[in-house]
């Protein structure tokens, strides 16, 4: 007996008889005599098609980002609904919150909202009736009422944020693979599904494109030591713990590699060589709330540098009017965009150990004609940013070099 907190992603709930199948687990796990919340994404592929429906109405003017959460909210809170309608219709009681009805309070960063506090009195006061309480993920509200959502995948940070302020014994995570595997199945068909990793190990694959977990609610998960367990909705096979690292962990010094699909490279050429020049540009842009990785500065001869980093596709639009900002203050600074690029990475906490890791991977790359544009390292990975088409048979040759599809 404990206190559970179930979250299925859109493909887990998306037609009448999956929202009846996630409905029973949670009843299952309610009549074990757990308290249960039940946090739901977006059936199917709604989120993408009110985002097309969106740029339908709005052609290339990219619409207000306070009317573009107003809309992607509506996603979540037809799920809530219709699963509390299934619970009830299997004899549980049941009820249904948005994330405005569970006091959860973001900052005002429309899009990319932090979650900032959740009232979980409302929660305990259903809880201790014995209901289910099922929670819309991906929204908030800020604390002058206005509806935010969480990024992409952020109903993985509902899950966790809840998980934590109920204080859970578990936040589960059904979703439509078995688990965490060392690659993304569905490019790397031999890939395995891991047993345990750790949040260090899942923060850097989730941020380096294993999209299966949203990197913010593994931070969230790591600071607040909530484990998540990773499943398929759809069997009841033991899935993926993501859990603090314990010292048998570094045995293996690759766990994972990931695949960051769609990338762009701006390159700011003729930037003032002076200081507080840099600390000005990357300021702004993080003022914009864009995540940037893989930044090169080059000195040139006329007392001017080039300066290079990469952002996700998704956040183009919001760079170029960042970028428009730093041309006008920085003169004589020009930008230009180069597209179509990805980025492969291998993760592993072994490495902090063990040395060779790099050139086996430029090795494998070279192996199979794959040119690396630029190398980026931390403690436990190494990235390449190579050409978007050859992303996948980067991942699969890489996967392959570190014979990762073979339990250790
Ligand atoms: P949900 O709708 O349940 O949130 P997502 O589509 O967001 O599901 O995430 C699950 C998908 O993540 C999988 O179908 C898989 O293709 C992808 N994925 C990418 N990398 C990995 C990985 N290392 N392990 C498992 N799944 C991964
Ligand atoms: N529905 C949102 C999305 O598609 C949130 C989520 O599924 O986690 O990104
Ligand atoms: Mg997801």
């Amino acid at each position: 007996m404990g206190l559970i907190v179930q979250k299925f992603g859109g493909t887990s709930v998306a037609d009448a008889e999956k929202i009846h199948k996630a409905a029973r687990r949670a009843v299952a796990a309610r009549q074990k005599g757990n308290q249960v919340v039940v946090v739901v994404s977006a059936m199917g592929d709604t989120t993408d098609d009110l985002i097309a429906m969106a740029k339908s109405v709005c052609g290339d003017c990219p619409p207000p980002k306070r009317e573009m959460d107003q809309l992607l909210v509506t996603g979540e809170q037809v799920t809530i609904a219709l699963m509390a309608m299934a619970m009830h219709a299997q004899g549980q009681q049941a009820i249904s919150f948005t994330g405005g009805q569970i006091g959860l309070v973001t900052d005002n960063s429309f899009s990319k909202a932090r979650i900032q506090s959740i009232n979980k009195q409302r929660l305990f006061d259903q809880l201790n009736q014995g209901k289910i309480v099922i929670v819309a993920g991906f929204q908030g509200v800020t604390p002058d009422g206005e509806v935010t959502t969480l990024g992409r995948g952020g109903s993985n940070a509902t899950l966790v944020a809840v998980g934590a302020v109920l204080g859970a014994d578990v936040c589960e995570n059904y979703t439509d693979v078995d688990g965490i595997y060392t690659a993304d199945p569905r490019i790397v068909p031999n890939a395995r599904k891991i047993d345990r990793i750790s949040y260090d190990e899942m923060l850097e694959l989730a941020g380096l494109g294993a999209s299966v977990l949203q990197t913010r609610a593994v931070e969230f998960a790591k600071k607040y030591n909530v484990p998540i367990h990773v499943r398929n909705s759809q069997n009841d096979n033991e899935g993926t713990w993501i859990v603090a690292e314990t010292p048998n962990m570094e045995h293996i010094v690759v766990s994972g590699a990931a695949l960051k699909k769609d990338l762009t490279r701006i390159t700011l050429k003729h930037v003032p060589d002076q200081p507080g020049v840099a600390a000005r540009i990357f300021g702004q842009i993080a003022a914009a709330n864009i995540v940037v990785d893989d930044i090169i500065q080059n000195v040139m001869d006329d007392q001017t540098a080039n300066v290079s980093f990469t952002v996700e596709h998704g956040d183009l639009e919001d760079i170029r009017q960042v970028v428009k900002g730093i041309i006008h203050d920085l003169p004589p600074t020009e930008a230009t965009y180069q597209g179509n690029l990805a980025k492969v990475s291998v993760v592993g906490v072994g490495m902090r150990i063990h040395t060779g890791v790099a050139g086996k991977m430029f090795k494998a790359l070279s192996e199979a004609k794959i040119n690396i544009q630029n190398i980026t390292t931390s403690e436990i990975k190494i990235s390449c940013i190579i050409d978007r088409e050859q992303g996948a048979k980067a991942l699969q040759v890489v996967h392959e070099a570190f014979d990762l599809g073979t339990k250790k």
